[in-house]
């Protein structure tokens, strides 16, 4: 294939050949002789300086080089003596492809606030921030993918409409062709969903395990990575309505596998994005300090790349729900009233400023929490045999909280049938999952990263709405 020629690649090319670049400005300067463009085409942070003498060029046509013009060069690749670039482009051809006029394009160069730019979603492509972030998201799909592919794990496609809503009561999307202004009714009056496209009432799927499960169960080791919907209210800093999920499911792993998995996964993906997007890390980390320089020093958050590196380099603490709640209960933010949901006894769920609690302040690393009381969680965890806890795991990450959560999965038929008859999972329309257990059943264990959430952490951006490129939440589908 014939490659157009990027930025990255000028940049690092040798100077004294003929190139020819297409982007768009960034910035112009200049004065009555001489003309400087700073011109990117997304292919990296780093713009490349173009060089127009004036009088080589139609003054109608420098005229309409403005920023977020798109524009095609052509001409000599130089040795800059400027500082901050090696070379940079003497143009000897300039082609305006699309002008931008400056009285109308929202995106100047000058620094516009995060809230400006979400509601400017389809150009905020075009700033330095977030080229960083996307960039740094395709880097984490593509090393999610080749984590799993090179340990041997199977790429399974999970389905996006279900009919089983047993994990997400109340929470899901439904999916109906039926007249939302006059559907059909049954006799007792309630809408006759046999008479809907798939003759039985559907929904967006809020995770692909249940799936994934009967994949492992065959495969060995299967991951999914795509789109989950969840229709919950919770109008956070960390919440999506719809966010990418990424849930190996492995067959004969235990707990123990599961956390050893779970950490080497995220410490491999955190390596990965130091090793193939510093440029994009320096700037996201130069731009938090710069946000922060008038915090106090206690105050401020770590360093992106330290932070980074903090974590790759430090074990996980592994702590149970129990030592947890212990440590919570006789802490200061819990005895001087500071936690919005104060801990005062074993079985409550905990709370995100929890979770920041004992990773940020308590162990001061990442923290991966296990046997959780059963009532907090979902009926297909593995249950412990002291019959109160079961084999849940949550990694807590600094600055995120929970990021994974996890289990190793019930495979005892009757325990797990008991289990949906307790908490009211219909146990009629589960009849496939239960066949993996009537039918060369053995242990196995699974969870759910959210990559949104990993990307928060990566990319050190503070709400969930900037990482991903086009954000639904409650009363938000723009774009
Ligand atoms: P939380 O308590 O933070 O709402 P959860 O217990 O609902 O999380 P799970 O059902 O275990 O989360 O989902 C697995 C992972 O998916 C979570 O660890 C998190 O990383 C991510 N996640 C969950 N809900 C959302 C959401 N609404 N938006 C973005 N990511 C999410
Ligand atoms: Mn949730």
């Amino acid at each position: 294939m014939k490659n157009k020629q990027s930025v990255k690649e000028l940049l690092k090319a040798n100077a004294g050949t003929e190139v020819s670049i297409n982007g768009w400005v960034r910035t112009k300067r200049g004065n009555k002789q001489v003309v400087f463009i700073a011109l990117n085409d997304g292919s990296t942070i780093n713009n490349i300086q173009i060089v127009a003498d004036a009088e080589q060029f139609p003054e109608e046509l420098l005229r309409k080089v403005t920023t977020g013009a798109a524009i095609s060069v052509s001409g000599t690749l130089q040795e800059s003596i400027g500082s901050g670039q090696a070379v940079e482009i003497h143009a000897k051809t300039l082609e305006v492809l699309g002008e931008a006029d400056p009285e109308k394009y929202p995106i100047q160069p000058k620094k516009h606030s995060l809230e400006f730019l979400r509601d400017n979603a389809h150009l905020r492509f075009r700033t330095n921030i977030f080229g960083a972030v996307f960039r740094i998201r395709h880097a984490m799909a593509f090393a999610i993918h080749k984590y799993f592919n090179d340990n041997g794990f199977f790429y399974l496609h999970t389905p996006l409409i279900t009919a089983s809503d047993c994990e997400g009561a109340g929470e899901m999307f439904r999916v109906t062709t039926l007249d939302a202004k006059n559907p059909p009714l049954t006799e007792s009056g309630d809408v006759d969903f046999r008479k809907d496209f798939f003759g039985k009432a559907t929904n967006l799927t809020v995770s692909g395990q249940l799936e994934g499960e009967l994949g492992a169960m065959a495969l060995g080791k299967i991951y999914t990575f795509g789109p989950t919907f969840r229709a919950e209210n919770s109008n956070t800093t960390r919440h999506l309505s719809e966010f990418w999920m990424i849930e190996p499911e492995m067959a004969f792993y235990d707990i123990y596998d599961n956390m050893d998995l779970a950490e080497d996964f995220l410490k491999y993906l955190l390596n990965y994005a130091l090793d193939n997007c510093l440029e994009d890390l320096q700037y996201l980390s130069a731009r938090l300090q710069e946000e922060e320089k008038n915090k106090k020093a206690d105050e401020r958050s770590m360093e992106l790349i330290d932070k980074i590196r903090f974590v790759i380099d430090n074990k996980f603490e592994r702590i149970s729900y129990t030592d947890a709640i212990e440590i919570l209960k006789n802490s200061k933010p819990n005895k001087n009233g500071k936690f919005q949901f104060p801990v005062d006894k074993w079985g409550v769920d905990l709370q995100s400023e929890h979770e920041r609690y004992l990773v940020e302040k308590h162990f001061k690393k990442p923290v991966i929490m296990t046997g959780y009381p059963k009532e907090i969680k979902s009926f297909y965890m593995k249950q412990n045999p002291d019959g109160q806890t079961v084999a849940a795991m949550d990694v807590l990450f600094p600055q995120i909280g929970e990021i994974i959560g996890g289990s190793q999965r019930e495979e005892d038929i009757n325990k797990l049938m008991t289990r949906m008859r307790e908490v009211g999972v219909p146990i009629a329309g589960m009849q496939y999952y239960l066949d993996t257990r009537r039918f060369g059943s053995a242990v196995h264990s699974g969870f759910g990263l959210g990559f949104e959430r990993l990307l928060l952490f990566v990319t050190g951006m503070s709400n969930i709405r900037d990482v991903i490129p086009f954000p639904r939440t409650p009363k938000n589908a723009e774009f």
